[in-house]
């Protein structure tokens, strides 16, 4: 299960650093034309120069088709979006989590009351939330609880990029090392990692906020050194529109390029 799980990680990163970086170098080309076109009309006409400068041109753009394609590619990665029970998919999981985490780390879920279904990709919440566990394990290098608790939150006002509304809080906690000021600003950077070569990849938390921002909902970390983390997963509560949809709703990876 670990090695599925690590094969899907892996092919959902390459899926969004693709996006990522395929929309950066677009711009970077479409910035290369515009200059070689500003060449073209002040340079004085000489069939050398011009010649290097359709070289340079064509080379650009066949580079942004290339682009086009690689985007199209990632875009058909479609999620499968539908209305999940969080407090179920944690309880579904708890084999799994036991069997990653190992036997010094214990796992305790704390789902007072019931929560009203969001609207997301399972398999890919499940992914996320095995992502936190392993994090909060590895901080607690001589074992601890790790605390997966949900509840429901109304926001009356926006807190960050969230709009006001009703939220799934899902959040998984640790006592151990926490983060030191550096590493809580750069630990949803994508390739950050502190646990060093062939131990981190860095792409778990960048994956993990891609992954809650897909569903309009947003991660917030909550560190302190020497005590411990909490990462908090906001997912927006589904609308009642969604709940018994037909067919799964499906959403593009990519909402705009
Ligand atoms: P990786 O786990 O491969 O290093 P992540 O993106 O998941 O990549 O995490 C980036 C960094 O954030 C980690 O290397 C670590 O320094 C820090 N971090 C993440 N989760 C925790 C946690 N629960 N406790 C302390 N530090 C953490």
């Amino acid at each position: 299960a670990r090695e599925a799980a690590f094969q899907a990680q892996k092919m959902e990163a390459i899926g969004q650093l693709t996006g990522g970086v395929a929309h950066d170098f677009n711009n970077l080309l479409m910035a290369i034309l515009g200059s070689l076109d500003l060449l073209r009309k002040r340079l004085p006409s000489e069939a050398r120069t011009d010649r290097l400068i359709d070289n340079a041109s064509q080379a650009a753009q066949r580079g942004a088709s290339l682009i086009q394609r690689m985007l199209a590619f990632a875009r058909r990665q479609a999620l499968t979006l539908t209305p999940v029970d969080v407090a179920a998919l944690i309880e579904g999981m708890s084999e799994l989590l036991d069997h990653s985490l190992g036997g010094a780390v214990k796992v305790r879920t704390e789902f007072p009351t019931a929560l009203r279904p969001v609207l997301a990709d399972p398999n890919q919440l499940e992914l996320a939330v095995l992502n936190l566990a392993v994090n909060a394990r590895d901080a607690m290098p001589i074992g601890g609880e790790v605390v997966i608790a949900g509840r429901e939150e109304n926001l009356s006002k926006p807190r960050g990029a969230l709009p006001p509304g009703p939220y799934v809080l899902l959040s998984v906690s640790d006592t151990g090392t926490g983060m030191d000021k550096g590493t809580l600003a750069r630990a949803t950077e994508p390739f950050f990692t502190t646990k060093g070569v062939g131990k981190g990849t860095g792409l778990g938390l960048s994956m993990v906020q891609g992954t809650v921002e897909q569903l309009g909902g947003a991660l917030l970390i909550d560190s302190a050194e020497g005590l411990g983390t909490t990462i908090e997963l906001w997912l927006p509560v589904a609308a009642a529109t969604d709940v018994t949809p037909d067919e799964p709703l499906k959403a593009p990876v990519l909402a705009e390029v």
